[in-house]
């Protein structure tokens, strides 16, 4: 799988906050060692971004004209995040994994939250016009991706998350949103049984597959840990890959820069050993 990436990703940080670049910078390091092909990704058109967001939340993610405590109004924000979007977009064309920040699956049509201002993986999913069964796999509930996607006839979204966390939402599904909050730090076990029962909920007659791809579920992760180890996520990407459906992945959260690259690999190297053996 290709990895989507730019430098410019890099280059806004505050002190102090959890979603920093040391995270993205990590994973890019490990995954570049390990011999993975980069693509440098262009910027969402604004067009793009209309198709999940309105014209005023994208007027204000522009002007800075917004004010939330887990999204600070940093100097070309919209610049960043629309290179997110566009690193979505790549993903999707491509096949492949957006190594970018922002993460998006809390932006919603008209709001930002959770350190996300535009809806990455919804700009792509959208754009691509096709039926697409969307698997969250980040430790919080994707708020903003459900609310872009529910009652759409050509999109399922599910999500495992950790119960009572932020962003207060995802208890129960509804409709072509199915959700499946976990206790906090319940382990692989019931993790992969859940993956697999949700799957079995979600049905089948898709066209591609599309991973909001966090890795907070860690054990030591400190937002929104499910107990599981690096390892899970190659059994997290084999399941999935079982799917045998054309995927991509959008990076979203993960809080411990130094198990970020290593997640990445074990989850991709699921999908693809999964899709070889589907071949077979
Ligand atoms: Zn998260």
């Amino acid at each position: 799988m290709k990895i989507i990436f730019s430098e410019r990703c890099l280059e806004y940080h505050t002190a102090g906050h959890p979603e920093g670049p040391g995270r993205v910078r990590m994973a890019q390091h490990y995954l570049d060692r390990l011999g993975y092909q980069f693509v440098v990704p262009e910027p969402a058109q604004r067009e793009e971004l209309l198709l999940v967001h309105t014209e005023e939340h994208v007027r204000r993610v522009e002007e800075g004209d917004f004010s939330d405590p887990d999204c600070p109004r940093y100097p070309n924000i919209h610049t960043y995040a629309a290179l997110s979007a566009g690193g979505a977009i790549a993903a999707q064309e491509q096949g492949g994994f957006s190594l970018l920040r922002p993460p998006g699956h809390h932006a919603g049509p008209g709001f930002l939250g959770g350190f996300c201002y535009y809806n990455a993986i919804a700009v792509a999913v959208r754009r691509s016009n096709l039926k697409t069964l969307i698997v969250d796999i980040d430790g919080h509930h994707g708020n903003g991706t459900e609310a872009v996607f529910s009652g759409d006839p050509n999109v399922t979204y599910v999500s495992l998350h950790r119960m009572y966390n932020y962003p207060g939402t995802g208890h129960h599904s509804r409709g072509n949103c199915l959700n499946y909050p976990l206790p906090p730090r319940c382990g692989k076990s019931l993790y992969i049984d859940t993956l697999e029962q949700a799957l079995a909920d979600a049905g089948a007659n898709f066209q591609q597959l599309a991973v909001s791809a966090g890795f907070d579920t860690h054990k030591d992760d400190p937002l929104a840990s499910l107990g599981l180890e690096v390892e899970t996520f190659y059994d997290v990407g084999f399941v999935l890959g079982d799917l045998a459906l054309p995927t991509f992945c959008v990076l979203e959260g993960g809080y411990i820069p130094e198990i970020m690259g290593p997640s990445v690999e074990m989850l991709v190297t699921g999908l693809a050993e999964a899709a070889k053996t589907a071949e077979k």
